[in-house]
């Protein structure tokens, strides 16, 4: 079902600052004019704004966020017989990664900030690990120092899904600086954003790195020599090149986030569950999810209201279909959250009044 008449919509992806809009038509006029379209200079200067911005050594430009978690976990081995811990709750992307190198996912439960359990995890780990995919789900860092503990005294190698997190701080330390390798994705919703599909791999290690430059090209070394099978999933030079763009703005981007996500909290704490308590930089709020009873009512009547939202993500990944021959593993707080979460729109291109008028329709639903 769609409002008949949005008002307030879920995410507007119109670039309609027109100074904006000519940078942004300006650097794909740069790509053709020099004419270098395949990995030309614009990926490279992209893959070394996103290492320094992440605090990392190395950065790899791919063509998604489903290809990145790919090629990191192609990077450290993970291959047929292997198990790798990761969350129930994100999009399927983090599953099909992981099974698409041949491994088995294995979820562990989240904890009430709907990330990670690190005591789950490490309950869950086998001699089969081979990796564990942490998610920062919502665009909120997960327990970071107790996940490396783990990682650190099994040896298992931690890998970032950061898809939903870019810029997300933790003491000190950004989304994408924690794991041996982590994984991004820059497709046009996700918080720092390309005007197509994009994605990036971060890691410390320049062995790695060079697999993964292989990997982003059919296995091949020196573009000819081919040492595994892989596919091609290398960053598309435009959008590098708008993404040079976006990146000196994203942080007037989240400051905006989180302006919103703290009316939000002001007007909605004691009425529906909310997010975190306290707006702080380790979220970026890719989206703003509330919790509470009566979920699909809420969404009808938000939707007859012109209030655009979303389940962000609708079916734990261990419920879908394609991954129905996994066997059941406990995972009581993912499915008893998934039942009550609704993201309402968080976008930058909201004004206060909006905010205002959809927390407005949240409380107005549960009679406050
Ligand atoms: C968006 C997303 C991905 C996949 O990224 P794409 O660029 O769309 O392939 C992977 N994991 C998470 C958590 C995501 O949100």
């Amino acid at each position: 079902m769609t409002p008949t008449k949005v008002r307030v919509p879920y995410l507007d992806l119109r670039v309609q600052d027109k100074a904006f809009k000519a940078e942004l038509l300006a650097a794909v006029d740069t790509v053709l004019t020099h004419g270098r379209i395949v990995l030309g200079p614009e990926v490279a200067e992209f893959e070394k704004a996103v290492a320094a911005y992440c605090g990392r050594k190395l950065c790899v430009g791919v063509n998604s966020g489903t290809d990145a978690l790919y090629f990191a976990l192609r990077s450290l081995g993970v291959g047929p017989g292997d198990e790798v811990i990761t969350t129930p709750m994100s999009w399927i992307a983090t599953f099909n990664a992981i099974r698409l190198c041949g491994a088995t996912p294995v979820a562990a439960d989240v904890r009430e900030d709907m990330n990670m359990d690190p005591a789950r995890a490490a309950a869950a780990i086998t001699p089969k690990t081979k990796a564990i995919v942490v998610v920062h789900y919502n665009g909120l860092l997960c327990d970071m120092e107790a996940l490396e503990a783990i990682s650190k005294k099994s040896g298992v190698p931690l890998v970032e899904d950061a898809a939903q997190a870019f810029g997300a701080v933790r003491n000190g330390r950004k989304a994408g600086a924690f794991g041996r390798v982590a994984a991004f994705s820059m497709n046009s919703m996700k918080v720092f954003n390309s005007y197509g599909e994009a994605g990036a791999v971060l890691t410390d290690d320049p062995k790695l790195a060079d697999k993964l430059v292989s990997l982003r090209y059919n296995g091949t070394i020196n573009k000819e020599e081919c040492i595994f099978p892989s596919l091609n999933g290398r960053l598309d030079t435009m959008q590098a090149a708008m993404m040079l763009r976006v990146l000196p703005r994203l942080g007037a981007k989240l400051a905006r986030r989180r302006e919103i996500a703290a009316l939000y909290g002001k007007l909605l704490k004691g009425v529906v569950e909310l997010p975190v308590e306290k707006v702080t930089d380790d979220h970026v709020f890719y989206t703003y999810v509330i919790r509470g009873d009566r979920r699909d009512a809420l969404i009808t009547h938000l939707l007859e209201n012109g209030v655009e939202n979303k389940i962000h993500h609708k079916t734990l990944m261990t419920s879908q279909p394609a991954y129905a021959d996994l066997p059941k593993r406990d995972l009581p707080v993912a499915e008893k959250t998934v039942k009550r979460i609704l993201s309402i729109p968080n976008h930058e291109g909201l004004t206060d009044e909006d905010v205002r008028y959809v927390a407005g329709l949240v409380r107005g639903f549960y009679g406050a």
